[in-house]
């Protein structure tokens, strides 16, 4: 049966773009958060009508479907868990298709990556606003899938505020287009975030914005991380939302000063990396309202990066922050939840208490401004020890941020790695509504069938069919 789902695939698509030997299977099967089991297929398409043949055979051979951006997620959602399926990569679908620059718009293939869209559109003065970390490689169908935020959304919006149109691969393999513009119901929305379970993103238009005309990056230091959180409290209390504003602890700051050199204070507990953009004119008024509040709140030291390459520096230790924690030990497990602002100082304490408990080194780096916190764990996967501490402690600080009124993830998904914390958020009801929504769309869940709902449910426990 499996070399005819191969013969089938290879007819469909071209030999050349059918992975099907275990050591080219093995590459797709994991992605930043997990090792799943071996799929039964790889498949690399060039346009939507052979992603729709894909799925046809799929269906044809009862092999779920999981689409694939660049494998960045941090939930083990382009995985497969339980072995088999078949792996859609989009990694030939990464063109920009057009571009509106009239009406600050571009039709895209899902495999092109995050930044190299604004970069591609930055000659139109023009530029794509959710830029996760890792947008030097995860892909915008990645994005729209899990609906990625970033340093910007702070003031952007995440993912979803930037989708305009989606063209959409079903479970049937029928195309379909959905359109904010249009009346009746959003499905646009519907599907951003749905991580591959509702549907096959082929192709969207995403919403793009002008460059700014002047953008300033500060660096301000604490003492402490309670008065960094409190300060960033009260900035945005004040009433300034500024384009970015992200924290890093002393374990982050140490790790991204040894790696990048960028003039970060290693002497200083927190530190909050804060950009704002818009009009020339206006930022020397914001700049001294920014750098007041953080001064009354025990700011050491305030720097502003004066040149293009001081900001960029800047940006580059907050954006390789991950990275850089590669010098203090060989893995990282990233936790991600979210918190209301009001309660940062509280969170990151547990977070503290969480790892000094389990005997574990964490290290914070995080979108502050959202209260999204991204504690960073530390660890060597050889030593069972760390591993257990590891379990602990993440899940230590999932319970602390459902405690504090927060939620079990701020942008990086579901995916398999959560779904079993669902049940803390979300009664058997509110799981139900979900649960319904995927049988209009998948009724058979041949789409990424393990990944959100939790492990063991059954439909009838949720109420459904
Ligand atoms: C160092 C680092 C930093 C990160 N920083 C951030 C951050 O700041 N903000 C943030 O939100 N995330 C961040 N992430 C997580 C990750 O990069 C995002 O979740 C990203 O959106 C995943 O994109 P990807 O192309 O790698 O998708 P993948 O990991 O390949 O897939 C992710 C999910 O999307 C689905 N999918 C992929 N393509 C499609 C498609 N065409 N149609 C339907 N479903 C699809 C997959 O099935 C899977 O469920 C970070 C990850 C790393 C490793």
């Amino acid at each position: 049966m499996s070399a005819s789902l191969h013969e089938r695939l290879r007819d469909a698509i071209g030999a050349e773009n059918v992975k099907t030997l275990p050591e080219d299977l093995a590459v797709y099967s994991f992605d930043a958060y997990s090792e799943g089991r071996l799929p039964s297929a790889v498949v690399i398409p060039s346009e939507a009508r052979e992603v729709s043949a894909i799925v046809k055979i799929a269906r044809e051979f009862g092999e779920p479907i999981i689409a694939r951006g660049a494998g960045t997620g941090l939930c083990g959602g382009a995985v497969s868990i339980d072995g088999g399926g078949v792996v859609i990569s989009f990694a030939r679908m990464h063109r920009l298709l057009e571009l509106d620059v009239p009406n600050r718009r571009a039709r895209v293939q899902p495999g092109l990556v995050n930044l190299q869209l604004s970069q591609q559109v930055a000659s139109a003065k023009l530029f794509y606003a959710p830029d996760p970390a890792s947008q030097r490689s995860s892909t915008i169908g990645g994005n729209i899938a899990t609906n990625a935020g970033g340093p910007h959304c702070l003031s952007y919006g995440t993912t979803v505020n930037h989708v305009l149109s989606l063209e959409i691969v079903d479970e049937r393999g029928d195309v379909f287009t959905t359109d904010v513009d249009d009346a009746g119901y959003d499905l646009t929305a519907t599907l951003v975030g749905s991580e591959g379970t509702l549907g096959i993103v082929t192709s969207a238009w995403v919403r793009l914005l002008r460059l700014p005309e002047a953008t300033r990056v500060w660096l301000a230091a604490f003492p402490d991380i309670d008065r960094a959180s409190e300060t960033v409290s009260a900035i945005i209390g004040a009433g300034i939302v500024p384009t970015a504003l992200e924290m890093m602890d002393s374990v982050i700051v140490r790790a991204v000063e040894a790696a990048f050199h960028a003039g970060y204070p290693t002497d200083a507990a927190a530190v909050l990396l804060i950009e704002n953009a818009g009009f020339e004119d206006e930022m020397d008024a914001c700049e001294a309202a920014i750098e007041r509040i953080a001064r009354e709140h025990g700011a050491l030291s305030w720097r502003a990066a004066r040149t293009q390459a001081e900001r960029d520096a800047l940006w580059a230790g907050r954006k390789g922050a991950v990275g850089a924690l590669g010098r203090i030990a060989p893995n990282y497990y990233t936790q991600d939840v979210t918190v209301p602002r009001s309660v940062l100082p509280k969170a990151l304490h547990a977070v503290e208490k969480a790892s000094r408990d389990n005997d574990l080194l964490v290290g914070n780096v995080f979108h502050a401004g959202d209260g999204n916190l991204h504690p960073l764990l530390a660890y060597n996967k050889r030593d069972r020890r760390q591993v257990a501490a590891v379990l602990e402690t993440g899940n230590a600080i999932l319970q602390a941020a459902i405690d504090l009124g927060g939620t079990i993830s701020g942008e990086h998904g579901v995916g398999y790695e959560k779904r079993d914390a669902m049940t803390s958020v979300y009664t058997t009801e509110d799981l139900a509504a979900m649960a319904r929504v995927r049988d209009v769309f998948d009724p058979q869940h041949a789409l990424n069938p393990e990944k959100i709902f939790p492990a063991g449910t059954r439909c009838i426990e949720l109420g459904t069919r």
